[in-house]
């Protein structure tokens, strides 16, 4: 099995040294950065099983960015602070947040805090396996395989894949598709989804023989199997 990945959103150099030796320690893989929007972008780019993410960062506030986290991911997100006062406690979850940690904080804390995190997010999404034709995606291990074969997506490659399979037999304007799986604060205009849908269909469908990514002209697309073929 896959180790564990997590990101450590921190800028205190220190206290990230020691975060990131105690968790490759325990067998996590880890990676780390110290400004928030740098932060952010790497939890668009990549997978991560938990994000641990101070709130006072340059770039933008752990506030901002669990905030916009939350637009595209469930990733649990384990907040550090040096403030302990209540407020930001609630306000970390309100915006979020699986948990939160008040620094100075032991390590033993941390872990037991991060199980926990790891637990819940495994129970969550627990079976979700989405299916159309020989295509499996597979959420709670990321995968997607067709015909058996491993296809291996970006991150964003897989959300458009999951959103229109979610919505499969349905045609999906790129507006709607740009909202969905970009989120509302995303600025570029639709061509991305057409970018994004011809890389979805250079992994997807074409190593394969039946496409299922259709493009219905002037309006958007529909994912859904080949028709006019044998039993269906
Ligand atoms: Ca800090």
């Amino acid at each position: 099995m896959a180790a564990t990945k997590l990101l450590i959103i921190e800028d205190e150099k220190q206290i990230a040294r020691f975060l990131e030796l105690e968790l490759l320690h325990e067998g996590y893989q880890v990676n780390l950065e110290t400004d928030g929007r740098e932060g952010l972008e790497k939890v668009k780019q990549s997978h991560y099983d938990l994000i641990i993410l101070d709130i006072m960062l340059p770039g933008l506030s752990g506030m901002e960015v669990c905030r916009r986290i939350r637009h595209f991911s469930n990733v649990p997100i384990v907040m550090l602070t040096a403030k302990d006062d209540i407020e930001s406690k609630v306000m970390g979850l309100d915006i979020g947040a699986d948990d939160y940690i008040t620094k100075p904080f032991s390590i033993e804390e941390l872990l037991a805090r991060l199980r926990v995190a790891l637990r819940h997010q495994i129970k969550d999404s627990s079976p979700k396996e989405l299916h159309i034709g020989d295509l499996i995606m597979d959420g709670t291990r990321h995968q997607v395989t067709r015909n058996g074969k491993s296809i291996e997506l970006t991150k964003k490659e897989y959300d458009l894949l999951e959103y229109l399979i979610e919505n499969q037999g349905i045609v999906l304007t790129r507006e709607h598709i740009l909202e969905k799986v970009w989120g509302y604060d995303y600025y570029g205009g639709t061509n991305v989804v057409d970018v994004y849908i011809k890389y979805l269909r250079d992994k997807v469908d074409e190593p394969f023989e039946d496409k299922l990514i259709h493009t219905i002209r002037g309006v958007g697309y529909i994912l859904k199997e080949a028709c006019g073929r044998g039993t269906e």
